[in-house]
């Protein structure tokens, strides 16, 4: 076989085929789009953002801002079309939507080495080295055939995606644009409330009628990214101390800090969308008109898009991969991306990333390439191979999953600079030929 396969053109397989083709070796690249669709993507092009469209942090201080700065150096394909589309967002990297998504495509469909599939595979194939990247939705084909190669069932949670509003529909009499603590100018859009508007915002969340969702068990929901009505339900003051607090907004109008306060964040270039930070739900359609346009500033919001909830199934990587994402009982087979259990639009093309970088290896008969614990890359492909992780859950990265610097340090954000510090110095050693 003169090629490798990858299944799926997600933020995970367009990173794994990328980094492949740059080492002189071709490609299979199998995407379903836009002959099928799973029920969170929409756009026809490649690595789409299915809910929010911000990469998180940027700051080397955070874990996925580490993540982000090893992903550049190591010229990832995720990274290099984020930071060509950004849009203003503080201390975030967030994206033209669109823009990012035809960025990665028109990279990928230009690259002589990559071989453009455009079908849903719905068998594993059996010759040659292959990448599975085809996310938490795999197609229920697909889905079993894998299921009969790793001999077990998938574990699952809830995601849920938030809503997007147009900017023309936003009050900008009542809302007012500012970054928290003035860190990045006047970048969100900010609807402030004061006691009453919040409490009886609360009282109808918290009641509102919720769609059902196929397959919905119980309660399986991930913390990061949890539906803003179940996290309301937690307490009348919970969603104040989370993605509603007011602290470090002044609301221009009354020249204090509101109640409480919901963050709009631009989701594309032009400025016309704006999404609604951490309000991912399950509301049914026009429950979330309702109950949303109780919002000051957001009475006669357009929706462009209704949040939505979907099963996300990953496998149980610490009893199936290596920390290469290559199967300890198949070594023809990776898997990378959100399916592994990791988390995250970063996490997940970072997972492609050291995926493509392996398979590579392998073809090119040559050992693995494994980044240490010392570096958020490597602490993510540890995580998920590690043995000793009995009830596997998926993770974001963290400061928490690399190897401690070995002294104390009590300022936490100079440790984990000094983390950082030390995680880039080891990057730097892989940025040579040897890979
Ligand atoms: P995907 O980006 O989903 O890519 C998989 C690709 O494979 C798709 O293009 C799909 O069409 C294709 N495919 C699937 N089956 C087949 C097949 N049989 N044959 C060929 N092609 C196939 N992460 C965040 O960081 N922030 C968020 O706000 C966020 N919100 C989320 C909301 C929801 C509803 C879900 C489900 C996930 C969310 N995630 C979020 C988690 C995760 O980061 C994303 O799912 C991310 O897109 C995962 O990347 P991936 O490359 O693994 O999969």
């Amino acid at each position: 076989c003169d090629y490798i396969n990858v299944i799926g053109a997600g933020l995970a397989g367009c990173e794994a085929a990328y980094q492949i083709a740059k080492r002189g070796i071709k490609v299979r690249l199998f995407e379903m789009k836009p002959k099928n669709y799973s029920p969170a993507h929409h756009l026809e092009t490649f690595a789409e953002l299915v809910c929010s469209n911000s990469l998180r942090s940027d700051q080397l201080e955070n874990a996925v801002g580490l993540l982000k700065e090893e992903m550049r150096m190591l010229d990832s394909i995720i990274m290099k079309c984020a930071d060509a589309t950004r849009v203003p967002a503080g201390g975030a990297l967030a994206v033209d939507r669109v823009g990012f998504s035809q960025k990665v495509t028109e990279l990928i469909k230009g690259n002589p080495d990559i071989e453009l599939i455009n079908e849903e595979v719905k068998q594993l194939p059996q010759e040659g080295i292959t990448i599975v990247a085809t996310g938490p939705l795999t197609s229920e084909s697909l889905s079993k055939s894998i299921m009969e190669l790793i001999g077990e069932a998938y574990l699952h949670f809830f995601d849920a995606a938030a809503p997007i509003v147009t900017f023309d529909s936003i009050n900008m009499d009542k809302a007012f644009r500012a970054a928290r603590y003035n860190r990045g100018t006047e970048d969100y859009i900010n609807c402030p409330m004061n006691k009453e508007e919040y409490e009886n915002f609360w009282n109808e969340l918290v009641n509102a009628e919720l769609a059902e969702v196929k397959d919905f068990d119980r309660e399986v929901v991930f913390e990061g990214c949890m539906p803003v009505e179940t996290m309301a339900k937690r307490g009348i003051d919970t969603l104040r101390f989370g993605p509603l607090k007011p602290v470090g907004l002044i609301d221009p109008n009354t020249g204090s800090e509101a109640y409480a306060v919901v963050q709009l964040r631009q989701d594309n270039s032009e400025g016309t969308l704006y999404n609604i930070v951490g309000f991912q739900t399950r509301l049914k359609w026009p429950e979330q008109k309702r109950v949303f346009r109780m919002i000051p500033g957001l009475e006669n919001a357009e929706f462009v898009r209704y949040g939505v909830m979907h099963r996300n199934t990953f496998i149980n990587s610490p009893k199936l991969l290596e920390p290469s994402y290559r199967m300890r009982k198949n070594p023809n087979i990776y898997f990378a991306g959100q399916i592994t259990g990791v988390e995250g639009y970063v996490e997940s093309a970072s997972s492609g990333l050291v995926a493509g970088i392996n398979a590579s290896m392998q073809f090119l008969g040559k050992g693995d390439v494994l980044f240490p614990r010392t570096t958020a890359i490597g602490a993510l492909s540890n995580y998920i191979s590690d043995k000793n992780v009995k009830d596997f859950q998926p993770m974001n990265v963290n400061f928490g999953l690399m190897e401690g610097l070995g002294v104390k340090i009590r300022d936490k954000r100079k440790k984990n600079y000094e983390m950082a510090q030390r995680a880039l110095q080891e990057i730097r050693k892989y940025c040579d030929d040897r890979i």
